[in-house]
């Protein structure tokens, strides 16, 4: 089938910026992806994201792009299309017309939306929660964040800020700092630079980097094991509590962390059932399918359906 119409993504990231043409389907025809250049500014990161689409439509000519879906780190306000506010990751992104921007560089009809809601949209219509009425979405990576999705549609908030899930007290997080300014959160034990952290304090020995930690744990060290296993049960602890809030018909989780194999997820799956109440102790936990992708397919839904 020769696939004519489609709609641009853009997944606008920490640390990469991703751009794809995405069919009604959700499959991907085409992408690319570069660094994000966060420490220069929003108009740098702006200017990266344009060119990336406009590489994209150079390339498919042949191809119809009729809108463009953006999924952004950040708090962003759907309605207004707005950064409300970012990390120092992205220096002068708060405040940011992303929309609008956008909207003027590639002349689409533009909607925007934070990328782990974007992520939990992919993964909810095309990746591991499709057909499930309700998912709660949970992605462990540098930060740790989430999302309810309603019958395909994320709950945003009141904020736009729903969905902080590495922000909510953990008792395995005692008092460690957390990257938000508070302290005892499950990001700071469970996301990636804490479990990082977390290695080097048990073990008094420096190592670069969470593939560093998962390396040794595949040669049996123990530390290492411990570790991965501390933070599955961190994750899955958590996992429990918001299983117990929203009755979600699957919970699908994602991310770099959650590619830590068989302790982790073990670790996860005892600690979830063991915080479950006894009349949801069978909601079935998945891993994300999409990969790396499901942000980019998550925005593309979105224009959609604004197209609707
Ligand atoms: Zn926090």
């Amino acid at each position: 089938m020769q696939v004519t119409e489609t709609v641009a993504a853009v997944d606008i990231g920490g640390t990469k910026t991703a751009a794809a043409l995405v069919t009604r389907a959700g499959e991907i025809v085409t992408r690319t992806s570069t660094r994000t250049p966060g420490g220069e500014g929003a108009a740098a990161i702006l200017r990266t994201a344009a060119a990336l689409l406009q590489h994209l439509r150079a390339e498919s000519a042949a191809l119809t792009v009729r809108a463009l879906g953006v999924g952004s780190a950040g708090v962003v306000d759907a309605g207004t299309g707005r950064v409300l506010g970012a990390t120092e990751v992205l220096r002068g992104w708060a405040g940011t017309d992303l929309r609008g921007a956008l909207t003027t560089a590639t002349e689409l009809p533009t909607t925007v939306i934070n990328d782990v809601h974007a992520h939990a949209i992919g993964e909810a219509r095309h990746g591991a929660g499709a057909g499930a009425p309700t998912v709660l979405f949970l992605g462990a990576g540098t930060g740790i964040g989430g999302s309810f999705v309603i019958d395909g549609e994320v709950m945003t908030g009141a904020h736009s800020a729903a969905g902080h899930a590495g922000h909510q007290p953990s008792p395995y997080a005692a008092k460690l700092r957390c990257t938000c300014g508070g302290s005892g959160h499950l990001e700071s034990i469970a996301a990636g630079p804490a479990l990082v952290a977390e290695y080097q304090r048990r073990s008094g020995a420096a190592v670069a980097d969470l593939r560093a930690v998962s390396a040794l744990a595949g040669q049996g060290d123990s530390i290492a094991l411990d570790t991965i296993a501390l933070g599955g049960a961190a994750v899955g602890s958590a996992i429990g509590g918001l299983v117990n809030v929203l009755d979600p018909h699957i919970v699908v989780v994602g991310g770099g962390v959650s590619m830590l194999g068989e302790v982790w997820w073990s670790a996860l799956r005892t600690e979830m059932r063991r915080e479950t109440l006894l009349s949801l102790i069978d909601v079935p936990v998945l891993p994300a399918a999409l990969g790396i992708d499901a942000a980019l397919v998550g925005a593309a839904e979105l224009a959609w359906g604004a197209l609707r």
